[in-house]
């Protein structure tokens, strides 16, 4: 995923104004500016969930994207294997509307498994990546030879002569508190008329309890095909595909095991475990002491009957999944090709 692989100085620059407070900026629509908010309703720790009536995108306050240490720490050691192709990678490479090969840069491209995929296709790849270790690993072991540890604007000013016929940034857009900055300068590198893709998670997804990755300080907006289309569009995009994954097996076994939550583990361990929703709020030495603790022997025989009650509710899928395709169910990945109009 690409979580501070994206991450852009500019991004963060909430914190150069101080703190972003709900009076001052809650009113405003990171997305397309509209003043008028309704609450969302819901809330986490000391985030607020607001919706836009003018463009649908639901957005969190207050909106700082953490620092880097933040990312290392959370999601520290996924930098060293190239991690099998994403739905929306997939997405792009079968997509009969984008065009095949020219110059390509992914935004956040981790250890290259997307690159990699997109230069055997005919693509001439080029990526960044914040991660300095999957930057490497990229470079040395996947033998990408262009892959950079930087953001879009340090790039951009290292090299201002390339630009791109295409632009990829998957799983980045809902990380960023200021989406039209990040948009801009998405811009910058690509050339006139060129193609952006892009993944974000589906608003619209099933689910039968809360996401614990979908929370602040780690996403921060929550798109639906609609907010995404009249973003784009605000932002001289012309939308050319949308593509909503449909649900799939292992999603609804999730489902089902959410679904049939019994509070036994959390009564069991006697104490609350260490929900990434929660750790990822706390203070960096707090957060570190929870990622470190060693689990009791309570907590490991609970880990053990939570694999055998994932194991069940996987057989529970497979009778209940020719149901839940007939409901039309949407899976997690919405895909987002477009293009640039001038
Ligand atoms: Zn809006």
């Amino acid at each position: 995923m690409a979580w501070q692989r994206a991450m852009d100085p500019g991004t963060a620059a909430a914190s150069e104004r101080g703190p972003l407070t709900e009076e001052a900026a809650g009113t405003v629509c990171p997305a397309c500016g509209a003043t008028s908010r309704e609450a969302a309703g819901e809330k986490y720790g000391r985030y607020k969930l607001f919706g836009c009536a003018g463009c649908g995108l639901q957005f969190w306050e207050p909106r700082e994207m953490p620092d880097a240490r933040w990312y290392e720490q959370m999601y520290g050691g996924r930098d060293e294997k190239l991690l099998p192709l994403e739905p929306g990678h997939k997405y792009f490479l079968t997509d009969p509307l984008a065009p095949r090969g020219g110059e390509l840069l992914d935004i956040g491209c981790g250890t290259g498994n997307f690159l990699t995929a997109a230069r055997d296709v005919g693509y001439d790849v080029t990526g960044i990546e914040l991660d300095r270790n999957a930057a490497r690993f990229a470079k040395e072991r996947v033998g990408l030879q262009r892959v950079f540890p930087l953001t879009v604007s340090e790039f951009a000013r290292q090299h201002a002569d390339e630009k791109f016929d295409v632009v990829t940034f998957f799983e980045v857009l809902e990380h960023q508190a200021a989406p039209v900055e990040f948009l801009q300068r998405v811009s910058v590198v690509l050339k006139a008329k060129g193609t952006i893709a892009l993944s974000v998670p589906n608003r619209e997804r099933w689910m039968t309890g809360p996401d614990v990755l979908d929370y602040p300080p780690n996403h921060f907006l929550r798109w639906n095909a609609a907010a995404l289309k009249h973003f784009l569009s605000a932002q001289g995009f012309e939308v050319l595909s949308i593509r909503e994954q449909p649900v799939g097996i292992a999603h609804t076994a999730q489902m089902i095991n959410m679904a049939l939550r019994t509070g036994l583990s959390q009564t069991a361990v006697g104490e609350a475990p260490g929900s990434f929703r929660d750790v990822m709020q706390m203070r960096p030495e707090q957060a570190e002491a929870v990622l470190r603790a060693k689990p009791t022997t309570r907590q490991r025989v609970m880990q053990i009957m939570g694999r055998i009650k994932s194991a069940a509710c996987f057989l529970l899928a497979m009778v209940a999944f020719p149901y839940v395709r007939v409901r039309r169910f949407k899976g997690t990945y919405m895909y987002c090709l477009a293009q640039k109009r001038d």
